[in-house]
């Protein structure tokens, strides 16, 4: 049976903004409830509109952003109770990889010193037990030692990505977030990116959580899809059952916003009404209730519990409540 690395429980993460010009605070609550377990080795794509909670939900597993309460297990322990020292070791195993590779590396920088960087911190490696690691790593995504002297600005966008995913590789880490890692580059590059993620999943049997709002990357890339809805996880699946039998009003439509070019494979576009609502004023019931296509009069009074329809397949919709009674 597959390891579980990281297991999320009854998470919520909150903070305060200023509300417009006034000095009124508001609280935004980003992340409500998640209930998750990753596995290692697997590729596990968080999607969703942008301000659903994704990208709040995969910083606060690396402690980038606060958890207002639950629980975080790293190989069964509690990353929210980590010390200095543990948090330390924590993060060389958690790694990034940011959407923007222009804005990622620091231009001032060489690639070979960018890349030396994590290592002068974080070990206590000879030069040449450095260079080593850095050659491996660099000729790993596709580059060679040739460009090491050389500043980002010489590079393309997708050569600037496989610098970046050089880099979080350094440390050896045990999982990856990708952060939109293929949405800033060229279509004719994205393929490359996502082929390389591929091979480094299974060459070092490396976990990734990737942070997309773009489900035909998921489709192609990840093992299991988390779908969330202002911060709560409302549908969990294998890549098949979210793509094949998606379960939830909010996957379906989704799911039909995807352009095919397949004409037997086209589906009637579902429009959503309204706006996703304010992260700071969630609506009461079920939190898709003001735009749901399938809404019923206990949806906007009560909470959907999460409910397996089948092996690993989650859905939190009163839907599926009804039908299983
Ligand atoms: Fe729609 Fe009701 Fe299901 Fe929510 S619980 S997704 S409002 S049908």
């Amino acid at each position: 049976m597959t390891e579980t690395l990281l297991q999320i429980k009854d998470l919520y993460v909150e903070y305060e903004t200023n509300k417009g010009f006034a000095e009124e605070k508001q609280v935004i609550h980003a992340v409500n409830g998640a209930n998750l377990e990753i596995k290692k080795g697997e590729i596990l794509a968080l999607a969703g509109e942008s301000g659903c909670g994704k990208s709040t939900l995969a910083k606060s597993i690396i402690r980038l952003e606060k958890a207002k309460s639950g629980e975080i297990d790293f190989y069964g322990k509690n990353v929210l109770k980590f010390g200095k020292k543990e948090l330390k070791d924590y993060r060389k195993k958690a790694q990034m990889i940011f959407q923007n590779p222009y804005s990622s590396l620091n231009p001032k920088m060489k690639i070979i010193d960018i890349l030396k960087e994590p290592l002068l911190i974080n070990t206590n490696l000879s030069d040449i037990e450095m260079y080593e690691i850095i050659k491996e790593k660099i000729e790993k995504v596709g580059l060679t030692t040739d460009i090491l002297n050389l500043y980002p600005h010489e590079f393309s966008g997708g050569q600037r990505q496989r610098i970046a995913i050089a880099r979080a590789l350094i440390l050896n880490p045990e999982f990856i977030l990708a952060d939109e890692p293929v949405s800033a580059l060229d279509v004719s590059i994205q393929a490359q990116i996502i082929n390389l993620l591929r091979e480094l999943r299974n060459d070092y049997n490396l976990t990734f959580i990737l942070i997309t709002h773009d489900m035909g990357v998921i489709k192609y890339l990840a093992d299991r899809v988390a779908i969330m809805y202002l911060g709560e996880i409302v549908e969990l699946g294998t890549t098949s059952q979210i793509f094949y039998n998606p379960k939830h009003p909010y996957t379906k439509a989704l799911l039909s916003a995807i352009p095919q070019l397949n004409e037997n494979e086209k589906q009637e576009r579902i429009i959503l009404s309204g706006d996703l609502p304010s992260p700071a004023n969630l609506p009461q019931g079920c939190k898709f209730h003001t735009r749901c296509p399938n809404c019923m009069d206990i949806c906007s009074k009560c909470s959907p519990k999460e409910l397996e329809v089948s092996d690993g397949h989650k859905v939190k919709c009163f839907l599926y409540m009804k039908l299983n009674k």
